[in-house]
């Protein structure tokens, strides 16, 4: 599904004549190296700018539309950077292919004070309206979206404990049942019977960039730390917070600008790795068995 405003061109060459003028066209074409699911470009035009170009195969173009809607939300809070969306198409020619066109992060230094900064503009972020995104009040997002590949769905719910469950963990869990035996399968049934025992519900809904790791935050720029590579939904701001820890984690000055910000809930460190069994599940279904004991442990340290 698109989403209302953004342009649908058939060809990088339309698309660059109606964003920059007739004749600008592509000089260089350079493969940058980092993602996991598309191909990325940096394409240097006429007139000397560089823009970024993501491709896949043609039938693969919503995850172009729905990675836009994803950044122009977070835009659309005014908290935080990330580049702005220039265009999504399908190249018509040859094999064909799906693009989406951004903003080019050149990455030119960091301001002074990079960590707090990016904590105070995550803390806004989390704190901004989310009428816009969801129903006000609720969690999910307008649109489905995805996380990795696989698909994410955002039904709009009025309690984040069942949004988490139904959205998140239960498709999961579907998806991985092969992984799992009788015994495994009556732990993980017991395990979402009993969320309300091991989460809460917010003070407010965020809007969350959904996977935020380090490989999806650059240095903007502005210097700041800008978002890339969302898969946006309105839930609990810590499962933003949970996710930064599970691949190593950011400086410790970022997690106390953060609190002082944002003060959290009590408990946060009981619930964070059940937040991050959902992207656990979600590698063990994308890359297979060798996640497999780390979601097992987690299961288990909730469910004896
Ligand atoms: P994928 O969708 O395949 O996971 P990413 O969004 O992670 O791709 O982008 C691939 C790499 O391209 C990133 O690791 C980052 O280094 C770089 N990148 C992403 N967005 C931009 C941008 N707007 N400008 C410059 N480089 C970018």
């Amino acid at each position: 599904m698109g989403f209302v405003g953004l342009q649908e061109y058939v060809s990088i060459e339309s698309a660059l004549d109606s964003l920059f003028g007739s004749g600008i066209r592509i000089t260089s074409m350079d493969r940058v190296s980092g993602g996991d699911i598309n191909e990325a470009y940096r394409l240097t035009l006429t007139d000397g700018k560089r823009i970024f170009m993501k491709a896949n195969r043609k039938e693969n173009m919503p995850f172009f539309t729905a990675e836009a809607a994803g950044l122009a939300a977070i835009a659309g809070t005014g908290a935080i950077g990330t580049p702005g969306v220039l265009c999504v198409g399908t190249d018509e020619e040859g094999a064909g292919c799906s693009f989406l066109l951004m903003e080019w992060i050149e990455g030119n230094g960091r301001v002074k004070d990079y960590w707090e900064v990016f904590a105070r503009q995550l803390a806004a972020m989390h704190r901004a309206e989310t009428g816009g995104f969801a129903v006000e009040g609720k969690f999910g997002f307008s649109n489905d979206n995805y996380i990795g590949a696989n698909g994410q769905a955002n039904r709009v719910c009025g309690s984040w404990i069942d949004f988490f469950r139904e959205c998140r963990l239960e498709p999961q869990f579907k998806r991985a049942s092969r992984y799992f035996d009788a015994g495994g399968r009556k732990k993980v049934t017991k395990l979402l019977e009993r969320l309300d025992d091991f989460l809460v519900e917010p003070e407010h809904p965020s809007l969350l960039h959904g996977d935020l790791w380090s490989g999806n935050v650059m240095t903007g720029n502005d210097g700041k730390a800008w978002l890339i590579d969302p898969a946006v939904y309105v839930g609990h701001a810590e499962a933003d917070l949970a996710m930064t820890e599970l691949f190593g984690g950011f400086p410790q000055i970022f997690y106390d600008v953060y609190r002082e910000e944002a003060p959290m809930q009590p408990g946060y460190e009981r619930r964070r790795d059940l937040y991050n069994l959902y992207h656990l599940l979600n590698h063990l279904n994308l890359f297979g068995r060798a996640y497999l004991p780390s979601v097992v442990r987690v299961v288990e340290k909730y469910i004896a």
